[in-house]
């Protein structure tokens, strides 16, 4: 199994799955539970634990997921061909070395410390799903904190002398969720600009629809389908007969 040792990025992967779990909870405790109606709450309880479930189980999988190493050279190989000076692998186009894995990595975006991991070509999707889900569940806990609120003040029940003073989980929540939300969101369409525009995939005639679909194809599987959103599935098998004999 992969893991990337690194202490730093353990800890704020660490750190990661404290704020989506307690997000999770504190909304159950401060916003649906004290509302009493029980639609609302397991309606609301059930998308939001839907959505935290989700993002966790593509950060797992980003995680645990070799990105895209390539194979480390031996002592006797040295000096054969041109080699990586840091790991030994034969380097390739797109193939990037990263210090903290310590390899050199197939198509690496980014190492990013919040996954404990590389983005490379081999668990994009799970990161692309990671930055999606965590965007989506933040943007639901703001609505759910902000339309009561917006709905007071609409009907004129807003009293500007006696503002509200929400107590500190609460203010806790909320920041977490508009923190989470902000980044996810932009990390996700930094990452859908990038696979979108990318030249050296099949769909390299620029910004055209078929070629913007054949590169998402590329990163999230071959046919495109509802498999496209789960992280339980791994696009590399559709990738293996698909792209790698076209590179
Ligand atoms: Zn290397
Ligand atoms: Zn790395």
């Amino acid at each position: 199994m992969w893991f990337v040792r690194d202490v730093p990025g353990i800890a704020c992967a660490v750190s990661t799955w404290l704020l989506v779990l307690s997000g999770a909870g504190l909304l159950l405790v401060e916003q649906l539970w004290p509302a009493q109606d029980a639609a609302y709450g397991w309606a609301h309880g059930a998308l939001s634990h839907l959505l935290a479930f989700l993002a966790l189980a593509a950060h797992l999988r980003t995680m645990l997921t070799d990105p895209g190493a390539l194979p480390e050279g031996s002592e006797s190989s040295l000096g054969v061909t041109p080699r990586c000076p840091q790991c030994g692998a034969v380097p390739q186009p797109l193939a990037h070395h990263c210090f903290v894995c310590g390899r050199c990595i197939r198509r690496a975006d980014h190492h990013c410390p919040w996954v404990n991991n590389c983005v490379g070509e081999d668990n994009r999707k799970y990161f692309v799903l990671f930055t999606l889900y965590t965007a989506l569940a933040a943007l639901h806990v703001l609505l759910l904190l902000a339309v009561p609120a917006l709905r007071a003040y609409a009907q004129g029940l807003w009293d500007p002398h006696a503002p509200p003073r929400p107590r500190a989980p609460r203010v806790f929540l909320f920041f977490v969720a508009l923190e989470g939300f902000l980044f996810a969101t932009l990390m996700f369409a930094v990452q859908m600009h990038s696979i979108c525009t990318d030249q050296s995939r099949r769909g390299s005639g620029g910004t055209t629809c078929s070629s913007v679909w054949m590169n998402l194809k590329d990163v999230l599987g071959h046919p495109a389908s509802l498999a496209w959103m789960s992280p339980f599935v791994s696009p590399e098998p559709q990738r293996a007969s698909g792209h790698h004999d076209v590179v």
